[in-house]
């Protein structure tokens, strides 16, 4: 799942478009849900989703205010540290995709699969989403690069829609 952010009134290239995968937009916008607490119950509830959350330009001039503010502090860089050593004491996760087996589920799409990679099934035989293992790291991620480049689009978006 991926969130493409989209400037309402952009002043110029940075502020029309921002793109995150899921797993690095979900911990992004938890940061700026907790440092702006001027956001409603409900800006926040469909932040989370892509169900085209508007919000509007005083509230985007607000959150680049309040994350330039954390950034310029360090609590950013600090909140990375701190969200790496949590990350790394959670479990590995079951795969999604064999469902922790190791091994395709569908002989349909392991074939579709073995010819789109230009290999035999036999060299396929194993999950391709967690060669095999069954488990899978947790994919989330949260970095100081990337709250800078929203603060950027932030600022110069005129608002923006969550989708
Ligand atoms: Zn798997």
């Amino acid at each position: 799942m991926g969130f493409d952010i989209s400037g309402t009134k952009p002043e110029g290239e940075p502020g029309s478009y921002f793109r995150n995968n899921g797993n690095l937009w979900l911990p992004l916008w938890s940061y700026i849900c907790q440092n702006c607490k001027f956001l409603t119950d409900e800006e926040i509830d469909r932040g989370y989703s892509n169900s085209y959350e508007w919000i509007d330009e005083a509230s985007a001039l607000r959150i680049a205010d309040r994350l330039d503010e954390r950034l310029a502090t360090g609590e950013v860089t600090e909140y990375e540290i701190y969200f790496n050593r949590v990350k790394d004491t959670v479990p590995d996760k079951t795969c999604h995709l064999c469902e922790g087996g190791g091994k395709w589920l569908d002989a349909a799409f392991k074939a579709a699969w073995a010819r789109a990679e230009n290999l035999t099934e036999a060299e396929c035989e194993n999950c391709p989403q967690c060669n095999g293992t069954g488990k899978l790291r947790p994919f989330e991620r949260f970095f100081t690069e990337n709250v800078q480049e929203f603060a950027i689009f932030c600022r110069a978006s005129g608002g923006f829609y969550i989708g």
